[in-house]
């Protein structure tokens, strides 16, 4: 017998043509039924849905792009793996493997690092919320401090006086680079003086060895031209610090911020159109700094924090479609086992969704929407997608950074994460959430614990 065809019911609707852009609509899908050579049915068979696929193979092919454009512009290059990007351990320790050091932004995220095996010496410790027994340890462990305000520069001082260290520090400075808004809440200010400030306190202290400049100028930053700025103004308070105390910076550290091939909510191309590319941002930053004054024998190490553009592409989500229905204009609505708790990220981006099995030409404006219980939980609020069925299985793309760091246990539990190793077996780097695993960090008081009389 063969099964009986489903019905769509016609519907029938305006056409609401969406801007063309230089190639065309573009309305081309095609199924995406395996993961680096895993079939996705297979995957969603065994470990449930939804599920979180991150490939391996995809986080080493960046990282290499991503090293030999600098390293073919620059002659010491050094990257630092963002953990709040991903820190799944896993993930942390590919980024190591290849070399990266740990760029790190709180106590926790700190330890995380040090437990996966890293030099303290080559953690770069970030952030405007450093505790005073953080400030201890990075201290005593001689990592590299990245001091965001005036408190903590005298807390560091008072520190290096008590444990009688020499703590290596450098500041993180904000600037104009053109591009609106600045992100002018952390570290000190390049143009008003308070980054010169900030320098002569910890030279004139002489108790700290400030060994580098740091500046993170924002995140998804489309425009390399504002990288160039930033390492222009940078370069230029080392040569003033040269200048002024015959003092050698050790590195300029330019932050992280690199676009992913993710599409921006309300752009009018793909962001895998509009991304710059390593190349171009390279060029950007390596330019000013070749062209300074430094002595060539004496360049400065150029770090990169470098987070969402490393991992983001790797990172898929695998689910399955809940049911269709209408809205109350007739407008296709699919609701789907994934929703903004697993999908932060969906608040800034449409996120690419490929159906995992093939399907008919005819597509429609689909809202998608998650399964809580709540109306913010839109996926995409307007996606042309080729009709999903009931059990029709999907892949969201680029979903590597900041989602498995952001996502909430909200409602359900947190579904596992696999790796696929460069061999195409999978592992799984966590395991998905229970009830025992969340409920182990209440406690119900005893006059609470029995509900009958
Ligand atoms: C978040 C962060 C990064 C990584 O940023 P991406 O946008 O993911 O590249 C790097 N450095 C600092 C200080 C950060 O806070």
């Amino acid at each position: 017998m063969t099964a009986k065809k489903r019905y769509e019911r016609p519907a029938i609707k305006r056409l609401e043509a969406q801007m063309p852009n230089k190639f065309g609509l573009r309305t081309a899908y095609v199924p995406m039924t395996h993961v680096d050579g895993v079939a996705v049915k297979d995957l969603l068979k065994e470990h449930g849905s939804p599920l979180f696929v991150i490939s391996e193979r995809t986080i080493r092919e960046k990282y290499q792009e991503a090293k030999q454009a600098f390293t073919n512009r620059y002659p010491r290059v050094q990257f630092a793996w963002s953990y709040k990007t991903n820190y799944l351990n896993a993930v942390c320790n590919i980024f190591h493997q290849e070399g990266s050091w740990a760029e790190v932004v709180s106590g926790f995220e700190y330890d995380k690092a040090l437990a996966n095996g890293i030099d303290p010496r080559l953690i770069i410790f970030n952030g405007p919320d450093k505790h005073e027994e953080d400030l201890r340890i990075a201290i005593l462990n001689d990592s590299l401090i990245h001091i965001d305000h005036l408190e903590e520069l005298y807390s560091i001082i008072r520190l290096a006086d008590e444990l009688s260290k020499r703590p290596r520090v450098a500041i993180r400075v904000n600037m104009d680079t053109g591009v609106f808004p600045i992100w002018d809440r952390f570290g000190f200010n390049y143009e008003n003086g308070q980054a010169w400030d900030a320098l002569n306190k910890i030279m004139r202290s002489g108790k700290l060895e400030l060994t580098g400049l740091h500046c993170h100028i924002g995140t998804f930053m489309l425009s390399p031209s504002a990288y160039g700025v930033a390492a222009l103004k940078l370069a230029d308070l080392a040569l003033g610090l040269q200048q002024r105390y015959n003092h050698e910076i050790k590195y300029i550290d330019m932050g992280g911020g690199f676009p992913s091939g993710n599409t921006l909510k309300g752009a009018f191309l793909p962001g895998t159109d509009t991304n710059p590319g390593f190349d171009a941002l390279a060029e950007a930053i390596t330019t000013p700094l070749v062209n300074s004054n430094f002595p060539a024998n004496k360049m400065p190490l150029l770090i990169l924090e470098t987070g969402r553009a490393l991992v983001d592409e790797a990172g898929y989500l695998l689910g399955t479609v809940i049911s269709n229905k209408r809205s109350s204009t007739g407008k296709r609505i699919t609701i789907i086992d994934v929703g903004v708790n697993l999908l932060f990220t969906s608040f800034w981006y449409d996120h690419k969704i490929s159906p995992a099995q093939s399907f008919s030409n005819y597509t429609e404006e689909t809202m998608l929407y998650g399964p809580l219980c709540m109306n913010i939980d839109v996926v995409r609020e307007n996606a042309v997608l080729p009709l999903l069925n009931k059990g029709d299985q999907f892949v969201i793309h680029h979903v590597g950074a900041y989602d498995m760091t952001q996502w909430m246990q909200f409602i359900t539990l947190r579904p596992r994460v696999l790796l696929i190793d460069m061999e195409g077996r999978a592992h799984i780097i966590r395991q998905r959430e229970t009830l025992e695993s969340i409920s182990q960090y209440e406690s119900v008081p005893e006059h609470l614990k029995k509900i009958a009389p």
